[in-house]
């Protein structure tokens, strides 16, 4: 027999991680494991921590294999269907918050885990959540995340907002657009590396510069903003100054950038005209 914390740093792993999948598979908090490490396991949870560490060990990414992942202090189921929500996607909810109106009504363009969705409708039930996602498998992961956290979020299937022809769309305009769109460029090595390699490609990468759905979700977001409505999107850490100039060479206004915590420019922002 072995306690926790023998079996832990036999696994190979960081520690931190390997905490983590053993208090899951032991069905206990972070914490527990903390302050019990040094007790003997039962066999049947040292028999799901070991398959978790060999999954680890394979490289997939730890919020599958716990199965979630925190977002914004909420927790967020996640599956291979969706991308694993980043703290840096954080800085997009924060820039919304401070913009929607009261009683105010937003949309998520391709919401994956239903992340920024559930996180603005969880701190504002006054806004109107709408959320999207051209994959049934990601609005499926998305659903039951409002669910677990009790927004009244409505989903819709749609390709960015090419397909806004649902009746229940039609001529919907809205006060924010907000999206975590694609951005990497197919072919960049980064895909092949890390948690990217299992994630879904489709979420990821956009085309040979990875702004292929940028431009769409820019072209195609006037006609479903209200006057004086926001467009909010996050890009690549590289991509600061094309979305900018992009935004500002269209119809938006008051076109911004913000830096994400790491000091890189991550989220780029525009409005459009006011009726007056
Ligand atoms: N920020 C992610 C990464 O580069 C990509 C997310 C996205 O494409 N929207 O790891």
């Amino acid at each position: 027999m072995s306690t926790w914390r023998e079996m832990m740093v036999a696994s190979g792993l960081p520690l931190n991680e390997a905490r983590l999948l053993a208090a899951h598979a032991a069905g206990r908090a972070r914490s527990w494991m903390l302050a019990h490490d040094d007790e003997e396991a039962a066999k049947d949870a040292l028999d799901a921590a070991h398959t978790a560490f060999v999954r680890r060990r394979a490289g997939e990414p730890v919020a599958y294999i716990l199965g979630e992942r925190e977002f914004y202090s909420l927790m967020f189921a996640v599956t291979p269907a969706v991308l694993i929500p980043r703290p840096e996607t954080e800085l997009l909810v924060d820039l919304v918050l401070e913009r929607l109106p009261l009683h105010g009504s937003l949309i998520d363009i391709g919401t994956g885990s239903g992340a920024i969705a559930v996180a603005v409708a969880h701190a504002r039930p006054d806004v109107e959540v709408w959320a999207c996602d051209i994959s049934m498998e990601a609005l499926a992961v998305a659903q039951s995340n409002s669910r677990r956290h009790g927004t009244g979020i409505r989903f819709v299937q749609s390709d960015l907002l090419a397909t806004f022809t649902s009746p229940a769309l039609a001529g919907k305009r809205f006060d924010v657009i907000v999206s975590n769109p694609p951005y990497i460029a197919e072919g960049d090595a980064h895909l092949s590396t890390g948690d990217l390699r299992f994630e879904p490609h489709a979420a990821l990468a956009s085309g040979t510069d990875g702004l292929t759905l940028i431009r769409r979700l820019a072209a195609e977001a006037p006609a479903h903003l209200k006057p004086a409505g926001w467009l909010l999107f996050e890009h690549g850490y590289d991509q600061g100054g094309i979305c900018h100039s992009l935004l500002q060479s269209m119809e938006y206004k008051e076109v911004f950038t913000n830096i994400d915590l790491a000091g890189h420019p991550r989220v780029c922002a525009g409005r459009t005209a006011n009726l007056t």
